[in-house]
């Protein structure tokens, strides 16, 4: 049986759900499919990913069979780095809530606290290769958001890829009328956020982690997670999966995770991980192998003034 973080609204946010970073078109639908059958309730999307459609048409397939009901899901989706003008959050939501075919979304996301150029360009970049940002300013941007909120098209507003500052400012904006329920964030046994998870818990900000297996693209020199010597030994130990345990690791934290799979194999064994207890040990253990290491860096990012990952936290 799947567990549940209750957010700031009371809404029930369950503990796992399923990625859809580069879940491939023609794949990402029987994907969702799969794992609305296997039990997954908690869908993590994104404007960005440019597969809502499809994933919406999934939706209303198994809503439509009976399989599901829509208020037995929980839908997440995040506003683009190229839609952070007040006038361009609200026509976002829309349009990803047209594709995903709802008419409400469980959780919206500041995708990065940093806006860039608007248009078709989502990556818009210099000749230096850097990213051209806007004029906006995060807590406008929240302002728009929240409007979502009082308009009915979002049960919640949430944040991701802020660091503490970025959050103590938004907590302390003139006026605020919604807190942030959420912050995910990338987090692994090789980047622990062992001063983030508590500071964002200690202000009824549940986090949800992504990249939960480590390096996405592997380059050269990055350390691999899902062949780690000691996360192996505790895997044999319960006899599960390396992936399991990294699953395990943050659901023993209060936090959410999101891993993606295309695959519905690994979709089956990713939804494996209420049935085993990492001891206090194993989990020292994993929290002992951090190396502060960011795959997700957004390296054409650092001379935006928003870049959120020089910050100690
Ligand atoms: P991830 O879930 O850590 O890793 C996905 C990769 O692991 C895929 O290549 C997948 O391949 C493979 N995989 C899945 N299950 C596996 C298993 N049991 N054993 C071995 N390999 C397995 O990385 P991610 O997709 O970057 O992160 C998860 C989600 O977080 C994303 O999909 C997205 O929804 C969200 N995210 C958010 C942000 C943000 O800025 N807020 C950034 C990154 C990601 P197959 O598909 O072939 O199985």
């Amino acid at each position: 049986m799947a567990g549940f973080l209750e957010l700031g609204t009371k809404a029930r946010m369950p503990l796992l759900g399923l990625g859809t970073w580069q879940a491939a078109l023609g794949k990402v639908g029987d994907a969702v499919k799969v794992a609305i059958d296997l039990g997954y309730r908690h869908f993590d999307c994104a404007r960005f990913y440019r597969n809502e459609e499809e994933i919406g048409d999934a939706f209303r397939q198994k809503i439509k069979e009976g399989a599901v009901k829509r208020e037995e899901l929980f839908v997440v989706t995040k506003l683009w780095c190229n839609s952070h003008e007040k006038p361009l959050v609200k026509k976002s939501c829309q349009d990803s809530l047209a594709d995903l075919k709802l008419d409400y979304l469980d959780l919206y996301l500041m995708h990065f606290p940093m806006g860039f150029k608007p248009g078709e360009d989502l990556s818009p970049k210099d000749e230096e290769g850097m990213v051209i940002p806007d004029n906006t300013d995060f807590l406008d941007t929240w302002e728009a958001m929240e409007e979502l909120v009082n308009c009915g098209l979002v049960k919640a507003i949430g944040i991701s890829n802020f660091n503490h500052d970025q959050i103590e400012r938004l907590l302390s904006k003139p006026g605020l009328k919604y807190k942030p329920v959420n912050n995910q964030i990338e987090c692994h046994p090789y980047l622990t956020q062992e001063k983030l998870i508590p500071y964002c818990q200690s202000k009824g900000i549940a986090v949800t982690a992504y990249r939960p297996f480590g390096a996405h693209t592997l380059k050269p020199g990055d350390p691999i997670l899902l062949e780690d010597p000691h996360i192996k030994q505790i895997a044999a130990r319960h006899q599960k999966t390396v992936a399991q345990v990294l699953i395990r690791f943050h659901i023993q934290r209060n936090v959410a995770v999101i891993p993606k799979s295309e695959k519905p194999y690994r979709l089956e064994e990713n939804f494996k991980v209420f049935d085993f207890e990492l001891t206090k040990k194993e989990m020292e253990t994993l929290l002992s192998l951090n190396k502060n290491w960011r795959d997700c860096a957004m390296a054409h990012c650092v001379n935006h003034k928003d870049y959120p990952f020089k910050a100690d936290y």
